[in-house]
């Protein structure tokens, strides 16, 4: 697989792609880590994770660098997702001591329960937000006591064979956490249907989740899929619109619009409209397309001229406004916003991934709720208004796993994150994920 610079269409190296053979001896080597890992105490498992979290953290820059080389991520975004792969790694570097069970009164004995972790868990890795997305997985199956093969995205797997090598230098076994590049097709789908493998977390496009929810009933594995969005922002006259409009771009362009979470249906109450749009006018053209390596820089390039052509696809009359972006080399797109005549459009009803917005006025607050649930996705979405009654009410009647009122904030690694309807199925991150990695036993002992 020639893995090449999105920015500088550069080839960065050359990865040999896992065949099913190697798939296969991968899972094997996994199980055969998984008893001594499941038996680590407590306390020295936690230690190992914290371990390898300092490690990460010494190789920020580093990491950080790799993913902006190998992703077009602007060097302020990479140096997050660096900071928060060790973040999510010291937060479930916690749970080991605290992966408890109950003590349920019964008559005749003694009731409890334990958690136990399953065995084998793959983490299917998408190719927008590859380091944070395969630890969101990695950190609290590792954590449960799992022994975990990553399968990275085709176009990116640098960071997470990078991490894999900081792992065992920071006295992770051999087969406890592994890293198989290779394509979705081969390596991700003889992941899905081996026996050996007891759950599947898949990070990516919704036609492929359900593939694989599909495959993985076959033999009753386990699944968490984090899957495509559409998600609303939707502006109320009574907001403060002059920071809803400066805000929207980075809502929807952050990442190049390549994010699940990007709020790219806007929808504006009917008076301020025009208003709103003329203050997004403004925000667009402020947003500085180019070189990923600049700190002035707020979007870099999309991943693959392939993709660029897709997006490219959903923009076919003229939009509203568009803002700026390099010419030459690069898979470059320009921040666009569109208006629709109808709300069946394509580019208003399907997941883009790329940098365009679709911008939509709605008469009051029940039209806004039924615009925003208008689609098969629930990922997340935004509220702007001043007034915390019609917040909370539109928070609850919106069908989506991660909602914000007068912010755009969707992840923290200490809150739950996922989606509904064909968002997804399960939650990652925040104080519960270990449930997803772990079985609950209940053992009843007579007196
Ligand atoms: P994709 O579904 O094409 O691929 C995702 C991963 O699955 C890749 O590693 C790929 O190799 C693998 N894969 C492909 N076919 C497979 C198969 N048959 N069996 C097993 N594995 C297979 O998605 P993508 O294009 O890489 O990512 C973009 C999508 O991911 C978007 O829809 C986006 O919304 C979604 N996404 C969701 C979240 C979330 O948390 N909900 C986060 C990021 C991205």
């Amino acid at each position: 697989m020639k893995i090449i610079n999105p920015a500088t269409e550069d080839v960065l190296a050359d990865v040999e792609p896992a065949g099913r053979g190697e798939t296969d001896r991968a899972v094997a080597r996994a199980k055969a880590a998984f008893p001594a890992w499941r038996d680590v105490a407590p306390g020295d498992r936690a230690r190992l994770l914290r371990r390898f979290a300092d490690l990460v953290d010494r190789h920020a820059e580093e990491l950080a660098e790799l993913e902006l080389a190998n992703c077009g991520h602007t060097i302020g975004n990479a140096r997050w997702e660096a900071g928060n792969v060790r973040d999510v790694l010291h937060y479930y570097a916690g749970a080991p001591e605290r992966d408890f069970g109950r003590q349920i009164p019964v008559a005749g004995g003694v009731d409890i329960t334990f958690h136990e972790p399953l065995g084998v868990v793959a983490v299917i890795v998408p190719w927008n937000f590859p380091m944070v997305i395969m630890t969101w997985g990695v950190a609290p199956a590792l954590a449960a006591g799992n022994t975990v093969v990553v399968k990275p995205a085709e176009w990116t797997p640098l960071t997470a064979m990078r991490l894999a090598a900081l792992a065992l230098e920071a006295g992770l076994p051999e087969g406890v956490l592994q890293v198989l590049p290779g394509a979705g097709e081969v390596a991700g789908a003889r992941l899905v249907e081996h026996p050996d493998v007891r759950k599947i977390v898949f990070t990516g496009s919704t036609e492929v989740g359900k593939q694989i929810a599909a495959t993985a009933a076959r033999t009753v594995k386990r699944v968490t899929l984090e899957l495509g969005g559409k998600s609303a922002n939707i502006v109320f006259a009574d907001a403060d619109l002059e920071r809803a409009a400066a805000s929207a771009p980075g809502a929807v362009f952050d990442n190049s619009g390549q994010d699940c979470c990007a709020r790219s249906r806007v929808l504006v109450e009917r008076p301020v409209y025009e208003e709103f749009l003329e203050r997004l006018e403004r925000a667009v053209a402020a947003v500085v397309v180019g070189d990923p390596r600049d700190p002035g820089t707020d979007m870099g390039p999309l991943i693959s001229a392939d993709h660029r052509d897709r997006v490219a696809s959903y923009v076919t009359g003229t939009p509203r406004f568009q803002g700026t972006c390099p010419a030459g080399k690069g898979f470059w797109f320009p921040p666009t916003v569109l208006t629709h005549a109808a709300l069946d459009e394509r580019a208003f009803t399907e997941e883009i991934f790329g940098p365009v917005v679709g911008v939509v006025p709605f008469d009051d607050e029940a039209h806004a709720v039924r615009i925003a649930n208008d689609t098969p996705y629930g990922l997340s979405g935004s509220i702007w208004t001043e007034n915390v009654g019609r917040a909370l009410r539109v928070a609850r009647a919106v069908e989506a796993g991660n909602l914000s009122v007068n912010s755009h904030s969707s992840v923290r690694y200490w809150t739950p994150f996922g989606g509904y309807k064909e968002s997804g199925l399960g939650r990652e991150l925040g104080p519960d994920a270990l449930a997803a990695f772990t079985e609950t036993k209940n053992v009843f002992i007579a007196h």
